[in-house]
């Protein structure tokens, strides 16, 4: 399972700022939140993206987490909404049919109890899913990993999510190792807590050695 957002997002999230375009990797994003209001994204590999995900609307958080699957080679389909039967969003990697159920906190905190396990089981047969995945920006209520368990439902919490929005590169948006994430946000002083691949640490270096 941890293979799953391995491979390369290419085109990521940006920001607009009052309807201005910060960033111009729009592509992959724009396909994801289509149907969505607003304009306001976050920018994975920053320093802030995990709390800028606890600050988009539920609606911007399922979008992100389809991006997410998508990055990992999944097809994805949008099945949520008010009535979401249980799946907001069901991907497809070869034989593996996920229903995911999102799960969005405003405060990142509140936990989610068993009846999204429960919610996600219903879903299975309804969209012939393989396997339910249950993910959130926050935690899951004590005994709901054991639920989980029984059901062959994966948790995915704000752990998870915190590593998944760091593990792309601030500037070119592309997939780093957890080995590369890890180089960055261990030296605070040097990355300021985002994220750089290779070459762009070796660009931020230059820059720094300069001043
Ligand atoms: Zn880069």
């Amino acid at each position: 399972m941890a293979e799953w957002l391995g491979t390369g997002l290419q085109n990521l999230v940006h920001r607009f700022d009052s309807g201005r375009r910060l960033s111009t990797k729009a592509e992959l994003l724009k396909h994801a939140v289509r149907d969505v209001d607003s304009e306001r994204v976050i920018q994975l590999g920053s320093a802030g993206a995990l709390e800028e995900a606890d600050a988009l609307s539920w609606r911007e958080f399922e979008a992100l987490i389809q991006q997410l699957f998508e990055a990992a080679g999944y097809e994805c389909r949008h099945v949520g909404g008010r009535r979401d039967h249980g799946a907001d969003i069901i991907a497809r990697k070869k034989d593996e049919v996920l229903a995911i159920q999102v799960k969005h906190r405003r405060d990142g905190k509140r936990w989610v109890g068993e009846r999204a396990v429960q919610a996600v089981v219903a879903a299975l047969p309804l969209y012939d899913c393989t396997r339910g995945v249950v993910v959130t920006n926050s935690t899951f209520a004590p005994g709901v990993k054991r639920v989980a368990r029984a059901h062959g439902v994966v948790l995915r919490d704000r752990g998870w999510l915190r590593a998944e929005v760091a593990a792309y590169c601030v500037i070119c948006g592309k997939h780093v190792s957890p080995r590369v994430r890890k180089w960055c946000l261990d030296r605070p002083d040097e990355f300021r807590g985002q994220v750089y691949c290779f070459e762009h640490q070796r660009r931020f270096a230059n820059v720094l050695r300069i001043a």
